[in-house]
């Protein structure tokens, strides 16, 4: 059983391992490996190189770790007896370092020798408290039977040593060993085998140190013992979503572990793999999770892809040349020489072609990689026939890795596919003929984002994310945060979809988080958000490069639609309650949409026309099964319809505009309604999904209050409203007693011999009783499509067309559109 540095890190964790250890050491014979505690062998390091550079800080660095081993010690041995002897061992090994340190300070010389022996006193440490709290515990001195030999400038286990040592050290364990007793063993230390000096076995080495014990006395089993719930199938400090592995195989954990996944040191799969000793990794903080099992055959497991693992911080070097081809053994002298002078390098991707060969090796040995390979090609550069290496740097390497990728087709194109879509180009790519591990490079800035992309795709995440930007928290925006607060829940645990609103803004301030604003609190942490600046928001959300994310804007801000063409350009779908981007000229609406499409993402606009009605929607199912639009004609404007219903002798004009206006049915200027703008934007929005090329100004206009009553301020036209009341009285009574009704409408016709010959229009008409116009209440709006298909009987939706709440629907409906659930 071995416990990791947080195991053994706290009070409450070593508590509960001394409960898992005692339990299982009822059962039978028990041997924990320790890690130091938690941040210790880093503070052991750092402290140091303080010493090494003259820096007195040191000193309370060291009297810092002394203290938390201390209080430890009084907060878990209460026996006194147990508590002196403890604190007698502890404080010798301090005061051995102490000097250690002190020579250090002094002669400011810090060998690989010293430091190796520096970094051995935190498991030291920590494997004398363990098993002096422990009920029956024996310490062993694992540096007398763990063996190291030089190789390559590089400490490797020499295993035959070792092997012969431990069989020594730990006799016949299984019979020896007896009453509950538990062998503690520090983890990682070694000793050299020729010069007997400490050494370990490298970072996370205590794994491997557990896993040898494991492996050569025949262990029923080898548990990993660290803070997540086994083995999972990302990182979960990068992906939320990320979840438990029950069961993963051998070599699915030796490519994911070599890739990464820190929760176990990558040579420990071997030598259990090869004695078939299962591994067991258990969260300690959650002992009760059955964790994950590691062995040879597992059962049938349809997934194709199990984790993803990534390393940050590679290069990668490109051998390449005009002629390549002729120069003999190439690859041989490429890793013969990086061998050699002791680089491993992780990824090879060669072209066909034989003219270039990449390979990715960690970043501190980028410089000495391309050095070696430049002397040994010194000849052919000088020649011509092969170019000095290439380097780049600050790349991440990213594995997905399964054995069921033999059986599925398919899974390179969806990876790469999924990459794209996002926006993240790959730089080198590797796939082993083994088929369990594809491997590829990419920027590093683009590998939170990558990771968590393809988490998503592949269905290894529970549920799909999507990301969400609302811009503008007015009556739409305000209304839609708010359904999708109380949508949330559902939303999650029976569509398996998590809406996560990672951005909100409004006029006065703006503020993003990756994890999720509160929706309950969102105008508190907004307003402690950055104040509003587009430009500002615009790049903050760019250099986010969040995955599956949706710009939402619920604003009538020409700056805002502005932003769509970048947003859309970085992979950014967005959603417009807002009508002014697809209402503008035609190129720049052409653009948006087809940067959409260029980039696989979506530019939604269903609520420009009719709030929450299904008309652009119903338009592009007409025309994409082969439909002709021949006419539309349609009352598009909630607030005009509502106006001419209002309208009374009781009521006048300039009162009915203020109702229209106080129930919210109106845009914020009344006068983008009473102008027909508003109507020739949707009626713009409408012929153009119908196929036509049309510009606003090409909408013939007939209007019914003067064009300077636009002009002035805001102010001015409130205040002159009320003197078109009188003219409107006596022209609606002539209306009434001609039993007819006043209404907006707009109009698209299409010659029908010659369908690209139409005409727009929009004008305040008289309907009479029967027309389908006439009964339409409040602000509802009325379409009617005639196409080639829907002639005698055209089609007709009808609805409320204006409204917070259907528009936010409809806003919420085009956005689960793109979540594509
Ligand atoms: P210990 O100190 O117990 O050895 P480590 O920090 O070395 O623990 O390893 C555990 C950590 O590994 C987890 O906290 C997690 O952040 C990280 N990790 C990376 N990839 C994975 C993965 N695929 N599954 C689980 N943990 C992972
Ligand atoms: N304490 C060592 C390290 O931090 C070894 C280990 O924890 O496994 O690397
Ligand atoms: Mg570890």
């Amino acid at each position: 059983m071995k416990f990791g540095g947080t195991s053994v890190g706290s009070v409450k964790s070593i508590l509960s391992l001394k409960k898992i250890v005692e339990a299982e050491a009822g059962r039978g014979p028990v041997i924990v490996v320790v890690s130091a505690l938690d941040g210790i062998t880093d503070k052991l390091i750092a402290t140091s190189h303080m010493a090494q550079q003259g820096d007195e800080h040191y000193r309370e660095e060291f009297e810092a770790m002394v203290n938390r081993h201390h209080q430890m010690i009084d907060t878990i041995i209460t026996d006194d007896k147990r508590r002196v002897d403890l604190f007698n061992n502890v404080d010798q090994l301090f005061d051995q370092l102490k000097s250690i340190y002190y020579g250090v300070y002094l002669i400011h010389d810090l060998s690989k020798k010293t430091e190796d022996t520096i970094v051995s006193y935190g498991e030291r440490l920590s494997s004398h408290i363990v098993a002096a709290m422990l009920k029956n515990g024996i310490r062993m001195n694992s540096r007398d039977f763990i063996r190291t030999q030089k190789k390559q400038g590089r400490h490797v286990v020499a295993m035959e040593e070792t092997t012969e040592l431990v069989r020594q050290a730990f006799g016949n364990i299984r019979e020896t060993i007896t009453n509950n007793h538990v062998y503690v063993v520090p983890g990682f230390i070694a000793r050299d085998s020729q010069s007997h000096e400490t050494t370990n076995l490298g970072r996370g080495g205590s794994d491997y140190t557990a896993s040898i014990l494991a492996a050569v006395l025949g262990a029923e089993v080898l548990e990993i013992w660290t803070d997540v719930d086994g083995f999972m199938t990302a990182d979960p400090k990068v992906i939320k979503s990320a979840y438990t592995i029950n069961e993963l195989s051998y070599v699915e954990a030796m490519e994911l572990c070599n890739f990464g996944a820190k929760v176990i040191y990558p040579p420990t799969i071997y030598p259990v793999c090869v004695k078939n000793i299962p591994i067991r990794v258990k969260n300690t903080f959650n002992p009760e999770h059955p964790g994950t099992l590691i062995k040879q055959q597992i059962d049938d497991d349809l997934k194709p892809i199990k984790g993803i693992s990534s390393i940050k911080g590679t290069s990668l070097i490109t051998v390449t040349g005009l002629s390549m081809v002729g120069v003999i053994g190439v690859n041989r002298r490429i890793f013969t020489s990086l061998a050699e002078r002791g680089i491993s390098v992780f990824m090879v991707s060669q072209a066909s072609s034989e003219n270039s060969t990449s390979i990715g090796v960690r970043d501190e040995d980028a410089q000495a990689a391309a050095e070696v390979l430049n002397q040994e090609f010194a000849k052919e550069i000088e020649t011509g026939a092969m170019f000095p290496m290439q380097v780049e740097s600050g790349l991440a390497t990213i594995a997905i890795v399964g054995e069921n990728m033999k059986q599925t087709p398919g899974i390179a194109g969806k990876l790469f596919g999924t990459l794209g879509r996002s926006g993240i180009s790959v730089i080198a790519c590797a796939q082993g003929a083994s088929e369990t591990n594809i491997s590829f490079v990419v920027d590093g800035r683009f590998l939170r984002k990558s990771l968590n992309v393809l988490h998503d795709s592949f269905f290894l995440s529970e549920y799909k994310v999507l990301n969400i930007f609302i811009c503008g928290i007015g009556t739409v925006g305000g209304m839609l945060l708010e359904q999708i607060r109380s949508q949330q829940q559902f939303l999650m645990q029976s569509r398996r979809l998590k809406l996560n609103v990672v951005g909100i803004s409004d006029v006065d301030n703006f503020t993003l988080d990756r994890d999720g604003i509160d929706l309950d609190r969102y105008m508190e942490i907004l307003r402690a958000g950055y104040p509003a600046n587009t430009e500002h928001m615009r790049d903050e959300i760019v250099k986010m490069n969040i995955f599956n994310s949706v710009f939402v804007d619920c604003t009538a801000s020409r700056q805002i639609a502005e932003l769509y063409q970048t947003f859309l350009e970085h992979n950014i779908s967005v959603v417009a309650a807002n009508k002014i981007a697809a209402s503008s000229d035609y190129d720049s609406y052409i653009r948006l949409k087809q940067t959409a499409r260029d980039r696989g993402v979506w530019f939604r606009y269903e609520t420009n026309v009719g709030a929450g009605l299904p008309i652009i929607g119903t338009i592009n199912d007409l025309c994409n099964s082969g439909d002709k639009i021949l006419k539309i004609e349609a009352i598009l404007s909630g607030t005009l319809n509502f106006i001419f219903n209002e309208i009374a002798a009781d009521v006048p004009f300039s009162e009915t505009v203020r109702r229209a206006k106080e129930q919210r049915y109106s845009e914020p200027d009344p006068r983008i309604d009473l102008s027909g703008t508003d109507v020739i934007r949707k009626l713009v929005i409408l012929t153009r999904e119908a196929g036509y090329k049309v510009e606003q100004a090409d909408v013939e206009k007939h209007l019914f209050v003067p064009d300077d009553y636009f002009q002035g301020s805001l102010d001015d036209f409130w205040r002159r409203l009320p003197e078109l009341d009188a003219d409107f009285e006596a022209r609606r009574k002539v209306l009434e007693a001609e039993g007819k009704r006043w209404r907006f409408v707009a109009t698209m016709e299409a010659d029908e011999q010659n369908p690209a010959d139409f005409k727009t229009s929009v004008a305040l008409k008289e309907v009479p009783q029967d027309h389908p116009f006439y009964p339409l209440e409040g602000s509802n709006n009325i379409v009617l499509l005639t196409t080639e298909r829907y002639k005698e009987y055209p089609m007709l939706i009808q609805g409320y067309g204006a409204g917070a709440a259907v528009t936010a629907a409809g806003v919420f409906a085009n956005i689960m559109s793109i979540a594509n659930i």
